[in-house]
């Protein structure tokens, strides 16, 4: 069964699918964008035609994810992985804050911060393998904590808290895998990012939604690019921004809003999900999963077979079939399914049916 332009089924857990009707307007808008006579590639992003692109993907992002006037919207460069290091330094320095690790996300973040300031492990999963997510109102909070930093959706271990922090205090999150996946109350947290290329768009701009009193803790004398003062002075254009992610993005926001916005995504990405958790529960243990059923993840979904072995047949033969990148992260090992928000209701029903088949064949 072929899809659209001969395309996979994309399982990728990052950079991740993107709505084809989003491809197919970037395509017509490629070499002539709206009449103004170039690529949104081409043109200069201290220009009109550029700075309607930029303040409509900022609208866009607002009007989905329903973000109030009084939190900035960014798009910054250096990913995720460089939010960690910003944030600390700007809201870490010289004080001390409280990491929750569900995952290697998680573990990357308070690492990184500990370059700036008293980054504190308040709760980790890693010695259960980091199969779920804790109850965050039952933690004990360091006193004068500057925040609580989370990661909502765990990539890597397929774990998620499914719901906003119902906490005190300054709560900053680490939304890459499942933003836009559900609807959140952005106002549940003074800082909230993620890197575009999972659920948003094309890899090279980071998300950023910031509360802005934040920017009156932010630490003084930092080099600009990383200062968030001087990047929300400057409409996050300090420098030349990821001009065409930025379009992308605010394609791929009004493509969610247009199809009923977040509660309708949710609705398709329960669906999803829950064929592909049935396929695994329904295997009678030939395949396992990995997260506790609380914390099961919508978006990235691992699962183990019985044998190394078997694991590489499975992966091969999927491919075969046309389904690309299953192979779990190799700190997981198994097999991963990836199901961003643009990844086809289709596509689950064709790798639960290809699961059940190998089962019995190989069971
Ligand atoms: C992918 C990912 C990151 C890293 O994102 P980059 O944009 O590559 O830096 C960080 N956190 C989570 C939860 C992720 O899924």
């Amino acid at each position: 069964m072929a899809l659209p332009y001969d395309r996979q089924y994309n399982f990728s857990a990052g950079p991740g699918c993107i709505p084809v009707p989003v491809l197919e307007q970037a395509r017509d808008e490629m070499l002539n964008h709206g009449g103004d006579g170039m690529s949104v590639m081409e043109m200069s992003h201290r220009g009109k035609a550029y700075l309607k692109i930029a303040e409509e993907a900022e609208e866009s992002v607002r009007t989905l994810m329903g973000v109030p006037p009084e939190y900035k919207v960014l798009f910054l460069q250096g990913g995720a992985s460089l939010q960690f290091t910003m944030l600390a330094m700007n809201f870490l320095r010289g004080k001390t804050a409280d990491y929750v690790v569900t995952g290697s996300w998680g573990e990357k973040a308070i690492a990184t911060a500990k370059y700036e300031g008293a980054a504190n492990l308040l709760w980790s999963g890693k010695a259960g393998g980091y199969t779920e997510a804790p109850d965050l109102g039952g933690l004990s909070r360091t006193a004068g904590a500057s925040y609580l930093h989370v990661t909502t959706n765990e990539t890597i271990q397929g774990v998620d808290y499914l719901e906003d922090p119902k906490v005190s205090g300054t709560v900053i999150c680490d939304m890459s895998s499942c933003i836009a996946s559900r609807p959140f109350d952005v106002t549940r947290y003074e800082m909230l990012y993620a890197g575009a290329q999972k659920n948003l768009g094309p890899s090279g701009a980071c998300l950023v939604l910031l509360h802005e009193d934040m920017l009156e803790r932010a630490a003084e004398g930092l080099p600009p690019m990383l200062d968030y003062k001087v990047q929300v002075e400057n409409g996050w254009m300090y420098n030349t921004p990821p001009c065409y992610s930025v379009y992308v993005i605010g394609l791929v926001c009004k493509h969610w809003t247009a199809f009923g916005g977040l509660g309708a995504v949710e609705k398709m990405n329960r669906e999803k999900a829950k064929v592909l958790y049935d396929a695994i529960d329904g295997s009678g243990g030939f395949y396992t999963p990995h997260a506790v059923t609380k914390n099961r993840s919508l978006m990235n979904i691992p699962f183990r077979l019985p044998s190394d072995d078997l694991t590489d047949k499975f992966l091969s033969s999927a491919k075969a079939e046309r389904m690309h990148e299953l192979k779990g992260h190799r700190s997981v090992g198994g097999c991963r399914a990836s199901v961003y928000n643009a990844f086809p209701l289709e596509g689950c029903h064709a790798l639960a049916q290809f699961m059940a088949d190998f089962a019995a064949k190989n069971g």
